[in-house]
């Protein structure tokens, strides 16, 4: 079964459906070290809508794996599962990072060039003179998903061979990939560009293309530019590391009212299920449309979501937030913190709003994020070095 195939049959926006497809991923698991890169038939998880909003949580992911094979077997499978965690927290140390690949949007929306613009409309149209680049944008733009390794060549041949400024391609993914996430886009991205690794970058070649489509794709000679340099530097990989806000482990809070949103969809304590909670749908995305197909996957995340709670009382402004807060005698309400992206600056302004009312936004953590975030210090390695350490502790994993 082709890729895009798959994900359109097993892809629904619930727990259940994501905690069937992990059971189902022996395995595809026992042999992601070596199958992992071929970017034809299913060779990896397709969990990721799942954990980007919370629906199964990677604890959930590590301990399914654990389960598999030898520590040897599913080592590389449980390094990529915290690579996302290290993304995540590499961003909350260092935020400014998103903010200003915001404000480059902007920018770039005001002062793009013309001839910039009609690359930049063949290439989200599919319609490049690169039949392989094409194909990936159809298929992203109609499923919501690519493999790691189409997402790395898309990127190279935009930003390489298109010369398209990488910041358009990141919103591009965004604003299509159901797993869509601030931390792991924009940082691959910048990755790709050889900004996250300042003078490393990624170039897509064609006998690797070849290889790994199994010959489906066969680039011609000259058509890709192998030899590109890196894009300047632009020092924001090296900028100082605010240490990330953490609060209370959720487990350990018996909030008196919730605020939900659509960043964590997952599993709740009983404690916050047996209250009532307000579901607050932001909507304000600022230089970024969700697709379709991305939109109505987060309200079904969220609809399911709120199964789990005893009552929910759907908010879409914040006067509405403070008018629940009123209804309901809460002072101090509740919510998982919305990490780095556009939740967590809508959850910023609501708290100033609600605190004019007297009324306290707190926001508690995952166990995972707590043990993690600490450790995303610096580059990936250093950070799988002690995450190993504390996997092991915690019976995870390696
Ligand atoms: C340019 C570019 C943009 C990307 N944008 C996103 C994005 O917006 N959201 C997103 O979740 N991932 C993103 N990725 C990372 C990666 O491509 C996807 O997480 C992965 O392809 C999801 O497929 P899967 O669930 O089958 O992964 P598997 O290979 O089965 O991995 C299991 C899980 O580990 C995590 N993971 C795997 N690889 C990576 C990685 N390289 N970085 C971070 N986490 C990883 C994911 O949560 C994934 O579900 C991007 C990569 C690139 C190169």
């Amino acid at each position: 079964m082709k890729g895009s195939e798959s994900t359109a049959l097993t892809t629904a926006p619930a727990r259940t459906a994501g905690l069937a497809q992990l059971d189902a991923l022996v395995e595809v698991v026992g042999q992601y070290s070596t199958a992992r890169n071929y970017a034809d038939g299913q060779t990896t998880s397709r969990l990721s809508p799942y954990l980007r909003r919370r629906l199964v949580l990677e604890e959930e992911v590590l301990g399914f794996a654990r389960t598999v094979g030898t520590v040897e077997r599913i080592e590389k499978f449980v390094q990529e599962v915290v690579w996302r965690t290290y993304w995540k927290g590499w961003l909350e140390a260092r935020p400014g990072v998103w903010h200003a690949y915001l404000a480059r949007l902007r920018s770039l929306d005001d002062t793009l060039p013309q001839a910039d613009r009609n690359r930049l409309a063949c290439a989200i149209a599919g319609t490049t003179d690169l039949p392989y680049f094409n194909a990936w944008c159809g298929e992203l733009t109609s499923t919501g998903y690519l493999h790691n390794h189409e997402r790395m060549w898309f990127a190279s041949v935009w930003v390489f061979t298109l010369k398209l400024p990488w910041e358009l391609g990141a919103r591009f993914f965004l604003d299509h990939l159901l797993d869509g996430d601030p931390a792991s886009n924009t940082l691959s991205w910048r990755w790709v560009a050889g900004l996250q690794t300042p003078g490393k970058h990624y170039l897509a070649r064609a006998d690797n293309i070849a290889r790994y489509t199994s010959g489906r794709w066969l680039p011609q000679p000259g058509e890709l530019d192998e030899s590109a340099r890196p894009l300047p530097d632009d020092g924001l990989a090296r900028i100082a590391a605010v240490r990330p806000a953490l609060g209370p482990d959720a487990d350990e809070v018996r909030p008196r009212g919730v605020i939900l949103h659509d960043e964590d969809c997952g599993p709740l304590p009983d404690g916050w299920a047996r209250v009532s909670a307000v579901r607050y749908a932001v909507t304000k995305r600022p230089h970024h449309s969700p697709s379709e197909l991305v939109a109505r996957w987060v309200v079904g995340a969220c609809a399911d979501a709120d199964t789990r709670v005893h009552t929910v009382t759907p908010a879409h402004r914040p006067d509405e937030v403070s008018e629940w807060c009123q209804a309901n005698g809460a002072v101090e309400v509740w919510a998982y913190r919305p990490l780095t992206g556009f939740v967590a600056t809508a959850l910023a302004e609501l708290a100033g709003e609600l605190a004019q009312t007297g009324v306290t936004l707190r926001y508690a953590d995952r166990a995972h994020d707590l043990v993690f975030f600490p450790l995303a210090t610096k580059g990936f390695f250093p950070f799988w070095e002690a995450a190993r350490v504390a996997l092991k502790a915690l019976h995870q994993s390696p």
